[in-house]
């Protein structure tokens, strides 16, 4: 099994130290030659979705990530990454538009801007590092909600789609990995 993620901007290397501690093997999408051979997962990490999104645009990765996205590649976007998956963004265009939510950026003001807490992921309890993060205000019918923090959607799955408002990256816990994993394994 080899998971690509997207290594433009943002916290990729910890995406790749934490798959390497499941023994998964990991490698960095920074240009079209890289999403070249075979692999089975995608990581959208954290960071600057703005940034992010004119890199997939001027590297020309936006339009085969999207396909591959579309036919049913598992994606784990994470922060950012589930601003870019997102089908609408509040006051913003869509970037992949793939996953049925709508999502709120810098969603908990400034004060309030970055915490830690420990809550519920799929009936585990996890703790949950969010960073200027964005929540779910809107999910679609096939949408699964797997966690929410004070009443706001912060972990979704949408068949071959997972996304966390939340950093797991930046934590000792593998859980969202186990998770993620399953479903490229269910699809292989
Ligand atoms: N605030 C960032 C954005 O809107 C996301 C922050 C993060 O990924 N930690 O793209």
């Amino acid at each position: 099994m080899r998971i690509g993620v997207l290594a433009l901007q943002g916290a990729f290397a910890e995406h790749i130290s934490k798959l390497k501690q499941i023994n998964v093997e990991a490698f960095e999408i920074r240009q079209l030659k890289d999403i070249s051979g075979h692999f089975d997962g995608l990581i959208l990490p954290g960071g600057e979705s703005t940034a992010m999104r004119k890199l997939l645009g001027d590297l020309s990765l936006y339009g085969p990530l999207k396909e591959m996205i579309q036919n049913g590649l598992p994606v784990f976007g994470t922060c950012a990454g589930m601003i870019l998956l997102a089908k609408e963004i509040e006051d913003e265009e869509p970037c992949f538009g793939t996953l049925d939510i709508t999502v709120k950026r810098n969603a908990y003001g400034r004060q309030l801007g970055s915490f830690r807490c420990v809550d519920e992921f799929t009936g585990k309890e996890i703790e949950m590092p969010f960073i200027r993060a964005p929540y779910a205000e809107r999910v679609g019918e096939g949408v699964n909600v797997l966690s929410r923090i004070k009443g706001k959607i912060v972990a979704v799955q949408q068949d071959n789609q997972l996304a966390t408002a939340f950093h797991p990256e930046l934590t000792n816990d593998t859980s969202v990995y186990e998770y993620f994993i399953k479903m490229v394994e269910n699809r292989r």
